[in-house]
């Protein structure tokens, strides 16, 4: 049994069996054979070489007739590299010498040189590396007779396990299939981290590298709540999580009764609980968990694992389900956030040293008006259906903020001429996630009509430290005294201004830290739906009184552990059916 400790970022315990994943998506057969057994081995392998190399004849061939020399050729190169005789020779030494089975040998060697292509300087040679993966594939699906499954087609149920996932490939995912998801790297801000609990699948991320010490097959614990991972457990040890996530699921069940309830302080004062979404089909979880409304329709994951660019009608369909299924509900869409750990197959930028200030959000938006126009034209249009808002994300200046302003009107002018039926006046806001943005709120604030703090990135940005980096998650904390003020500081601006002002970030999933941000003053939070119930039964457990004393003192308070440590305690005398012990 190995107990491995990592970051806890979506809850609940899965148990199943280990399905592990490379970076690209296959699967390892991490296997040695008996020695002795080599032999057997070497002639799979020359078999599977065999039966590869024929594919790929048929396949040039096939090519040439139908699309010419040129791309028939894409065939021949790839026979040269399963024929190149020091790759074969590589792989003969790792199942003679080092009793590698013929997958594991083909999975490491190809991985490798994959990897040396892909880091050339030359665009020519690092494209090759997608030809390398793909002879790899087609060997192994040689040597196994089947398909290799690839993360959309999982052939079971399982607990995928991989060195990082992207959000996309994470989005990709049929949760019917994956009971649970455990990285080697990856912190609890990050998108991936963000998208698993979107689609309820306990996670745990930022483990540190351990793929050495599990296989495909393997039983494995993950612990969503603990940030634990437990691979062969012991039979007490799995019994102990099996009870764990029956307690969970009672809690689960007991807060379905207090669902068509509203989120009010015992005292009265209403809260408004929003959702997160990022897929069209979760508008139903929102219903199911009692939202309010949709808080932050994350509408980048329209591009996410998709090679081409959503055209008009992609986007006004998807929009118009979420705001149909939201029965009249706000719905507050946000405007692109490409960029950074979140990009399309299609890179929309160049490769960059620090992509999270670089070319991500609005920047790039308002850097291809085009992609902007599509957008945009698409959320007037499913404006006309409901009570829909627009939100601009990782505004920093002031002129930004006018060119995303100018573009929307100009695309509902365009609208208009065109005799589309649009709504007149749709409200805008913009998420404070960028320092700037909240020193220079009072030159903002008459030109929008809401505020949306995004503490995911306000966190990033303020304590620069990378959301999705797990060697520095121990820094990030978005109740760092220093998120805190600026936070204050956002809600004195814009209710000065009678401005409403939400949190998106996922710092209100932790019940402790949203009753915080009620106590500063916050009355709408949007949080992913599954963590609205037992933030509703938090919220119903207080006063607004013993919100606003613990603010008080949380914000006298000078380091990230000291507020963490408070605001648990405070949950934990408040609310102690909520909290689930280790
Ligand atoms: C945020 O930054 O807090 C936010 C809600 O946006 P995202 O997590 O999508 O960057
Ligand atoms: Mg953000």
């Amino acid at each position: 049994m190995l107990e491995l400790q990592g970051i806890a970022v979506s809850p609940g315990v899965a148990i199943g069996q280990a399905l592990v994943f490379d970076r690209e998506g296959y699967r390892i057969t991490r296997c040695l054979v008996a020695v002795g057994e080599d032999e057997r081995e070497w002639s799979r392998l020359v078999e599977a070489v065999r039966k590869a190399d024929e594919k790929l004849e048929l396949s040039r061939v096939s090519a040439t007739t139908k699309l010419g020399e040129r791309l028939g050729g894409i065939f021949s190169a790839q026979q040269q590299v399963l024929r190149d005789p020091h790759l074969q020779s590589e792989l003969e030494s790792l199942i003679r010498k080092k009793t590698y089975s013929a997958e594991y040998a083909v999975s490491e060697v190809f991985t490798k040189y994959a990897a040396a292509f892909r880091k050339s300087t030359s665009t020519f040679l690092s494209e090759r590396a997608a030809d390398v993966r793909d002879v790899e594939r087609l060997l192994l699906e040689s040597l196994t007779d089947q398909p290799m499954a690839t993360l959309k087609t999982l052939p079971h149920e399982a607990i995928v396990v991989s060195h990082d996932l992207t959000p996309g490939e994470t989005a990709g995912f049929d949760p019917e299939k994956v009971l649970g998801i455990c990285t080697e790297v990856g912190g609890s801000g990050g998108h991936t981290a963000i998208v698993a609990r979107g689609m309820e699948i306990p996670a745990v991320v930022g483990v540190g590298n351990f793929l050495h010490n599990i296989r495909s097959g393997d039983e494995v614990i993950v612990d969503g709540h603990l940030g634990r991972i437990i691979v062969s457990p012991d039979d007490a040890t799995r019994e102990h999580y099996q009870k764990r996530r029956l307690y969970r699921e009672s809690i689960a069940t007991k807060l379905q009764e207090i669902r068509d309830l509203p989120a009010c302080t015992s005292d009265g004062v209403r809260i408004e609980l929003m959702a997160n979404v990022e897929f069209p089909n979760e508008a139903a979880s929102c219903i199911a968990r009692g939202a309010d409304g949709v808080g932050l329709y994350r509408t980048e994951f329209l591009y996410l694992g998709h090679d081409q660019e959503p055209t008009e009608e992609e986007h006004y369909q998807a929009y118009a389900q979420v705001v149909r299924d939201m029965q009249n509900r706000p719905v507050v869409i946000r405007t692109l956030d490409l960029g950074a750990d979140k990009m399309g197959m299609k890179k929309l930028t160049e490769p960059e040293n620090n992509p999270f200030l670089g070319l991500r959000s609005i920047r790039l938006s308002l850097r291809n008006p085009a992609l902007f126009r599509v957008q945009a034209r698409a959320i007037l249009r499913a404006a006309c259906l409901g009570d829909v808002r627009v939100m601009f994300p990782m505004i920093t200046t002031l002129d930004e903020l006018r060119s995303a302003r100018f573009l929307l009107r100009s695309v509902s002018e365009d609208l208009a001429a065109e005799g589309k039926h649009i709504q007149c006046h749709v409200q805008v806001g913009m998420m404070v996630e960028v320092p700037a943005a909240v020193l220079m709120l009072d030159r903002f604030i008459d030109e929008i009509d809401f505020v949306s703090i995004g503490t995911n990135d306000l966190t990033q940005y303020t304590l620069a430290v990378d959301r999705s980096n797990d060697s520095v998650a121990d820094l990030y904390q978005a109740c760092d005294p220093a998120v805190l003020r600026l936070i204050q500081r956002t809600l004195q601006v814009a209710s000065e201004k009678k401005k409403s002002t939400s949190v998106c970030g996922e710092m209100s999933t932790n019940p402790a830290y949203a009753l915080l941000l009620v106590g500063m003053g916050i009355r709408t939070l949007s949080l992913a739906p599954a963590a609205i119930p037992i933030l509703k039964k938090a919220i119903r457990s207080v006063t607004i009184g013993q919100c606003e004393a613990m603010a008080w003192r949380a914000l006298r308070l000078s380091t990230a552990r000291e507020v963490d440590a408070f605001l648990m305690n405070q949950l934990a005398g408040l609310v102690p059916e909520i909290v689930l012990q280790a």
